[in-house]
């Protein structure tokens, strides 16, 4: 499963950093992209799975989820696409190869205990 290697990435980076910090971490914020690739239910379950027996066990993580956005020079404007299997500007039909955003994977932020 491509998404439990990835949870483990998270975790051991959430760690690392929970440790150079000195803190205890009570969830971790995640931005993920449309093109990420990732299925955020696989990603949940993989999460738990890889904290099970660190001290990130029985933490959440919470993804948000950034849609893909293009700029369309038509419309002169960055345009959010519903899903990723076009990259036409849903308002002028301009196919555009820029994508601003839609392509994260990365750890915004870490919660942690007091
Ligand atoms: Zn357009």
């Amino acid at each position: 499963m491509h998404e439990l290697s990835i949870a483990t990435h998270i975790v051991a980076v959430a760690q690392e950093e929970a440790t150079a910090r000195g803190v205890e971490v009570e969830a971790v914020h995640l931005r993920l992209g449309a093109l990420s690739g990732v299925v955020v239910d696989s990603l949940l379950f993989g999460f738990e799975i890889a904290s099970q027996g660190t001290p990130l066990e029985g933490t959440r993580l919470l993804i948000e989820e950034v849609p893909l956005t293009i700029y369309c020079p038509t419309c002169e404007a960055e345009v959010e696409l519903a899903g990723i299997q076009s990259l036409r500007c849903p308002r002028c039909g301009e196919l555009s190869g820029e994508i601003r955003r839609g392509k994260e994977l990365e750890i915004v932020a870490l919660e942690v205990k007091d």
